[in-house]
């Protein structure tokens, strides 16, 4: 597990909605790649 995931992990994640910039899927949960087209090209939404 990447460092900077196991950080944000102890911080929790509940706040910040993961989709992908490709097909605009939403990931839920921790994600490098995108589950749908493996596009590594995520965005990040900070909520909280
Ligand atoms: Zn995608």
């Amino acid at each position: 597990m990447p460092l900077l995931t196991r950080v944000r992990r102890l911080f929790g994640t509940s706040h910040v909605i993961h989709e992908c910039r490709r097909c605009g899927t939403k990931l839920d949960g921790e994600f490098d790649t995108c589950s749908n087209c493996d596009s590594d090209d995520i965005a990040r939404y900070d909520i909280g």
